[in-house]
């Protein structure tokens, strides 16, 4: 898999005149988005983590760009009047880890074309088209095993080509520095363009294959006639190809697994591999070490992943940290600290349990007083509980906890990446979560994110469940990057995609979106004189338990059909004696949708006669 993508934008565009004196080519719209914004869009979909562009003319825009999408880096060529691609590309080069993508800015394109260069095993390959009657072809010529020999615009030269350059190339690295040295090679080649310079290194030696897909859809754009092309016959081919594979989408307001993007499930569907094989143990490692990143430093903490659910993450810190003469406190608060108590009774553990409301905060003083009878060597408790939408004080529970010399354990299956957080600041030392709440991935992968020192601590602890043991499953990872047990190998996938996504968003821009739904949400259900359970200073803005009127015609199965029949799926309260129903706002959703779900709970509850 392919992770890096540069874009060489560095050019005048001087074929359109007046309509790219003040603004670069890539940035003329097509459907109302910039042209090199949606590729962008496309080439993050594809696996991409990090896209560098080389700018020249206006880079100013490519820079705004990349304050947008966080995985963009711009390198300006300052020579770009006297230069052409190679040029452009020669600044991005100190950039420029392994192997990568070429694209050019001025391109509309199908993102397959993305994904037969993301499965070529070949290292260097130049996607080609069959016939695009642009009046602009670059015509290729490539040999009986597909190797490229030559590059040229004239039929001539090339009479019977074998297909059209795209501008969309697999590169790898040593290919990288042949072209490279290529163009150094000599002062007159200072306006070499890059496929003459892969034609090059193709002849020398390191061969560059020619990857045609007959009816691609694509065009560049360098001149009106283009661009009208693009908009009356191409772009229409290439949504309606993509709009194909569009499922109706959903709206999750449950507490998780949380709406995802189309990019997260369409990333599950992948060759079979075997997750033995290195390149799947690769992935898993990347995933896990991001995982750590969004949350902790990565010298200091580390992930240990299983297939499984939140509880499982739960139950593997529960039973693998606490040795035999130690002594649990568990806060319970709501059902998830209630859960947490349950799992050590399984387990048999010493411990006891901290009561507090489910609805009010805990009292620091009382969970102070308890702790200072040094009786307890571990605390459990929850970051945030989702039964009522409760946030607890972790941190100053935990770092009490740390003054009297303790480990801390926190379920934050519903905080983490849903709230900013530092795990050392916090005094956290270990903490579960899953794949399919605030990472915005697929149900099936639970994680802890350990204290590596912790961690170590625990190796001597009697295994009390052979599945869920976290020193286990942290020492085989390290020697093998194998799971002991079979991963959710298509889950991972969604997962890898997820963490993409949200580093691009980062987990700040994220809470703010998600306290944006919640904003929403808060000020109709207000409006519609409805109370919360929780006080608004002490909810987490991720989910909120509402009081269900006390109007005879009101039912939960009522608003929930209604609510279904627009795409919105609700959830049931979960408190013994108080009747809620709950709203949640995590996941891939936006304030507009929010929106429109206030607008049809305000049309049920008037329809009830509230
Ligand atoms: N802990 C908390 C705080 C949760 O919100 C949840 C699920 O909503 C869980 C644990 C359990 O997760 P799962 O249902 O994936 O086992
Ligand atoms: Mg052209
Ligand atoms: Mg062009």
């Amino acid at each position: 898999m392919i992770r890096q993508a540069v874009i060489v934008a560095g050019g005048l565009g001087s074929r359109f005149g007046d309509r790219t004196k003040l603004m670069p080519k890539g940035f003329i719209e097509i459907d109302g988005v910039p042209m090199v914004e949606r590729s962008v869009q496309k080439l993050i979909a594809a696996g991409i983590e990090e896209i560098i562009i080389g700018t020249g003319h206006c880079s100013e825009y490519y820079d705004e760009l990349a304050e947008k999408y966080h995985i963009i880096k711009t390198v300006r060529n300052d020579n770009y009047m006297n230069t052409s691609s190679m040029g452009t590309l020669e600044v991005c080069v100190p950039y420029i880890k392994g192997d990568f993508l070429l694209l050019e800015s001025d391109l509309v394109y199908d993102s397959v074309g993305l994904k037969v260069l993301q499965n070529e095993q070949r290292p260097n390959v130049i996607l080609a088209s069959g016939k695009s009657n642009s009046h602009d072809e670059v015509y290729l010529a490539a040999d009986d095993d597909g190797v490229l020999y030559e590059v040229s615009k004239n039929k001539e030269i090339i009479p019977n080509p074998s297909g059209e350059l795209v501008g969309i190339t697999r590169i790898s690295k040593s290919c990288l520095d042949k072209m490279m040295a290529y163009y150094k090679s000599d002062k007159s080649l200072i306006k070499l363009d890059y496929e003459s310079a892969l034609k090059q290194v193709s002849i020398s030696g390191e061969p560059v294959f020619v990857h045609k897909v007959e009816y691609y859809a694509w065009t560049e754009i360098d001149d009106e006639s283009m661009l009208d092309r693009a908009l009356n016959q191409i772009y229409p081919r290439i949504k309606e190809n993509e709009e194909l594979q569009n499922i109706r989408r959903e709206v999750l307001l449950n507490p998780g697994p949380a709406t995802t993007t189309d990019s997260v499930k369409y990333a599950q569907v992948q060759s079979d591999i075997c997750p033995r094989e290195l390149e799947f143990g690769g992935l898993m490692e990347w995933c896990a070490e991001k995982l750590t990143s969004f949350a902790a430093s990565t010298d200091e903490y580390t992930t240990v992943m299983f297939g499984c659910s939140g509880t499982g993450a739960d139950e593997a810190m529960v039973c693998s940290v606490v040795p035999e003469d130690g002594r649990l406190l568990v806060i319970d608060n709501g059902s998830y600290g209630n859960r947490l108590a349950k799992i050590a009774k399984v387990h048999k553990l010493n411990f006891d349990v901290f009561e507090s409301s489910t609805y009010e905060p805990i009292d620091l003083k009382a969970l102070e007083k308890v702790l200072s009878s040094k009786k307890y060597t571990h605390l459990a408790a929850v970051y945030h509980e989702t039964t009522t939408g409760l946030l607890n004080p972790i941190g100053e529970i935990c770092t009490m906890a740390h003054s009297f010399g303790m480990t801390t354990i926190v379920d934050a299956v519903s905080a983490y990446c849903g709230i900013p957080m530092d795990l050392k600041t916090l005094g956290i030392d270990f903490m579960a979560s899953t794949s399919n709440k605030n990472i915005q991935g697929m149900a099936g992968v639970g994680f802890v994110i350990c204290n590596k020192k912790a961690l170590e601590a625990t190796k001597d602890i009697p295994i009390r469940n052979y599945y869920l043991n976290l020193w286990d499953q942290y020492q085989y990872f390290q020697k093998t990057k194998q799971t002991r047990f079979t991963p959710p190998v298509q889950t991972f996938y969604a997962l890898r995609q997820a963490i993409i996504e949200t580093e691009v968003e980062t987990v700040e821009k994220r809470a703010e979106r998600y306290t944006a739904c919640w904003n929403i949400l808060v000020d109709t259900v207000k409006k519609l004189g409805l109370k919360m359970l929780v006080k608004e200073e002490n909810q987490s803005h991720l989910i909120t338990a509402i009081l269900e009127p006390d109007v005879p015609d009101y039912s939960f199965e009522g608003l929930h059909d209604f609510a279904k029949e627009y795409a919105f799926t609700i959830y049931p309260g979960k408190l013994g004696n108080i009747n809620t129903f709950r709203i949640a706002n995590i996941g891939d959703i936006q304030p507009e949708e929010m929106q429109c779900f206030c607008g049809k709970l305000t049309e049920y509850m008037k329809s009830i006669g509230l």
